[in-house]
């Protein structure tokens, strides 16, 4: 491992001098025209690690890759360019610019959820600003991250990019390495140890992780808007995505209403039996199946009610979405970040209530807001903390280009996508310019001159 890390650190020194646009953009194409040759096998290989529907995988694995090395390929002659920084009153006889300059050799930690494009995503950020990248891909989906083996190897000169699979292990010995930059995405829990382990050798980090996302209904919401966005991000990847709305905070009269309205949108998209409908990921192991049963167990028992929206396959790690009623905070479904197709309902008498809850939790990832009066939208998205808001949809912040995406507190820490993923893996050096600073005027021997000069600035500066 040391000897694949001093590979890529020395290609990345020898290409200092000639990081120009033209390799860079090459690399990124070079990986686009590899994922559409290998579109097929890409679709293979997520429907053996989660059961992906063919469709499900171009929109969701392979168009947003697609959609982030497109962007990076457009601007990035803009995003290289130096910036220029106008100068404040003492520094006037100065020029200054800030230097977008590579760090050098990335770290790309990638979870299982959506095995390529939480891989590649931050990958295209870090080749997009110049740097050598090791990507440790997910031990969970096992055919996705071989592929990325052979993606990459095809793609990328080996001291550019290098692919190294396994697990914690792995991970934690890449993570001695002095890397110039980590990009981790996964869980809060392992967030914690990648921050640790990259505060030894005082390497910069990116963390991106997940947590229980809301959704706040407002009384003048469109139910059946509302119910068709929250139904679509639940179920989609069957609700194992960092941004899924987690649970609902529903005006109490409502209640029974946008009940109806989900449950007739699952069907719509699934089928009547939605356990049985080709187009449900399955839950990624019997491990992750167990703890979302045993979250339904718990829940049952300190006295929620169930909706089941057709059979589960426990064999092939199928779960048909569940709403849940009459949930509490006692229950371990309003503790832990769901991360399946269940989705509690809640209702509330006073909007103080959801935001009370949720500023007494997690700063959560995502935050939802369904409503038409901007006023209402406005009091929740100012009253509460999130890493982001979405206004009557779900999903989509994540995949705005021209967004930064990113958590707050333990959510997560740092952005990644588009300009700010490459930003975040360049080192923006100032470098500033003296033409005929007049600061030299304040130099010692301090005297009169000195005094008068400071009075008159200090007059400006007041
Ligand atoms: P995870 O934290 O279990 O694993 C993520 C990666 O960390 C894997 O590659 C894994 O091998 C590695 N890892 C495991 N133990 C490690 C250790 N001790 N030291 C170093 N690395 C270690 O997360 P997961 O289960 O793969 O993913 C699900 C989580 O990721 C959820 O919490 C979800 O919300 C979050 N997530 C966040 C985003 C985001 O953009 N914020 C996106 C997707 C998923």
């Amino acid at each position: 491992m040391t000897e694949r890390f001093e590979a890529l650190r020395a290609g990345s020194e020898a290409r200092r001098a000639e990081l120009g646009l033209a390799p860079r953009r090459a690399a990124l194409k070079s990986l686009s025209q590899v994922l559409v040759r290998r579109r097929a096998e890409i679709i293979a290989a997520l429907a053996t690690d989660l059961g992906k529907a063919p469709d499900e995988t171009e929109l969701t694995e392979i168009m947003p890759t697609l959609s982030e090395i497109s962007h990076s390929c457009s601007h990035l002659r803009g995003w290289m360019r130096p910036r220029r920084v106008w100068p404040t009153l003492l520094m006037v006889g100065t020029s200054a610019r800030v230097l977008p300059q590579p760090k050098g050799v990335a770290l790309v930690i990638a979870p299982w959820n959506y095995p390529l494009l939480l891989a590649l995503g931050p990958l295209v950020s870090a080749l997009a600003a110049g740097n050598a990248v090791v990507l440790k891909p997910s031990e969970m989906t096992p055919a996705t991250s071989a592929l990325l083996v052979q993606i990459c190897a095809e793609a990328f000169a080996a001291d550019l990019v290098q692919v190294v699979q396994g697990g914690a292990d792995v991970a934690g010995a890449l993570l001695d390495l002095p890397f110039d930059h980590v990009f981790f995405t996964g869980s809060p829990g392992v967030g914690r140890i990648v921050l640790a382990a990259t505060a030894k050798n005082l390497t910069p980090v990116t963390l991106e992780l997940g947590g229980k996302s809301p959704v706040v209904i407002g009384p003048d919401a469109d139910l059946t808007r509302a119910a068709r966005w929250i139904a679509w991000g639940k179920v989609l990847n069957a609700g194992q995505i960092c941004v899924s709305p987690d649970h609902v905070f529903v005006p109490r009269a409502l209640l029974p209403q946008l009940t109806e309205a989900l449950k007739g949108h699952i069907a719509k998209s699934y089928g009547s039996d939605a356990g049985a409908s080709p187009d449900l990921c399955q839950i990624v192991n019997s491990c992750h199946y167990a703890r979302l049963s045993a979250h339904l167990s718990d829940a049952e028992a300190k006295g929620a009610q169930i909706l089941t929206l057709g059979r589960d396959a426990p064999g092939r790690n199928l779960m048909a979405p569940r709403l849940v009623l009459g949930s509490t905070p006692q229950m371990t479904l309003l503790q832990d970040e769901i991360f399946g197709p269940i989705l509690p309902l809640i209702p509330y008498d006073d909007l103080a209530e959801p935001i009370a809850r949720i500023n007494a939790g997690p700063k959560p990832l995502t935050l939802y807001i369904f409503a038409k009066d901007r006023g209402f939208v406005r009091r929740v998205a100012a009253q509460t903390q999130s890493g982001s808001v979405g206004v009557n949809l779900t999903v989509m912040p994540f995949v705005h280009n021209n967004f930064g995406f990113g958590g707050i507190g333990q959510s997560g820490m740092g952005a990644g996508h588009g300009k700010v993923g490459f930003d975040t893996f360049s080192h923006l050096k100032p470098v500033m310019r003296n033409q005929f600073s007049l600061l030299t005027l304040l130099f010692p021997p301090y005297g009169v001159r000195t005094r008068n000069l400071l009075r008159v600035l200090l007059a400006y500066l007041r």
